[in-house]
This record gives C-alpha cells, structure tokens and sequence, in this order.
C-alpha cells in the first residue's frame, strides 16, 4: 500500500519513535498522545481494520497483544492499569486504516468510553 502512513513507517521512508520492533510487528509512539503512554501495535502486513482479519491472522492478533503487554511492563503501567483499543471505521473515529492497537495507560479513564 504505497499510500498507507503505516506502511511507509513499516518501509522506513518514515521514521516514528519505535519502541519494539519484530519480524512481524512494529509498535511506536502516538504523535498525538491521549495518554502518558500511548503506543500504536501495527503488524507490518496491511491489513485495513479490524473486519479484514482473518482466521489465520489469530495469532498475529495475539502477538499484537503479548507486545502490548510486555511494552505495559516496560513502561511501568502494568500494575496500574492500561487500556488496548482497536478503533474500527466510523463510529469507532478509525483515522489511519492499518490495523493498530492503541495502548494506553498513565492516567485513570473513564468507562463508558465517550
Ligand atoms: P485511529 O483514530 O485510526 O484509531 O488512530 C490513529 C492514530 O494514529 C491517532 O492516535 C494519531 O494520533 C496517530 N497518528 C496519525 N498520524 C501519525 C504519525 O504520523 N505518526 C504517529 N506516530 N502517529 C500518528
Ligand atoms: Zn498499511
């Protein structure tokens, strides 16, 4: 996807503040933070949003969230407390369509979500 924000970080022709890196993912700092903490867990395949995963992307979806929570522990907000979000289109306010779990933690939030 040559027009994805996502994939030109995947591809190096941007550079965000990455804090973990695999074979498979990439996980950065928000540019906008809502949070202390505010990490974005993208897979470095495309993938739209969370209704184009697949059965055989369960494990990736998993490893999604084993990084969040090893970036938790690292970023001292494990015990405390944290929220992982995936925005799906619209009435989520998805902005950036590549898959990509928020991780947020830092400070208290409010549920139901606004
Ligand atoms: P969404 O609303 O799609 O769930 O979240 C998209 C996120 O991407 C937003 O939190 C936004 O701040 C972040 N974002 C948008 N552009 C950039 C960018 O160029 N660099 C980084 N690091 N984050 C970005
Ligand atoms: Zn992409």
């Amino acid at each position: 996807m040559t027009d994805c924000l996502f994939c030109k970080m995947v591809a190096g022709e941007i550079q965000p503040d990455v804090v973990r890196e695999t074979d498979e993912v990439l996980a950065f700092r928000d540019i906008n933070p809502q949070a202390p903490t505010h990490i974005l867990i993208i897979p470095k395949r495309h993938i739209a949003t969370l209704n184009d995963i697949t059965p055989e992307d369960a494990g990736l979806v998993g490893r999604l969230f084993t990084v969040a929570r090893e970036l938790a522990v690292s970023e001292g907000i494990a015990e405390s407390g944290y929220r992982c979000v995936f925005n799906c289109n619209r009435d989520a306010g998805q902005e950036v369509f590549h898959l990509h779990l928020h991780l947020l933690g830092g400070r208290r939030f409010s549920w139901p979500p606004g």
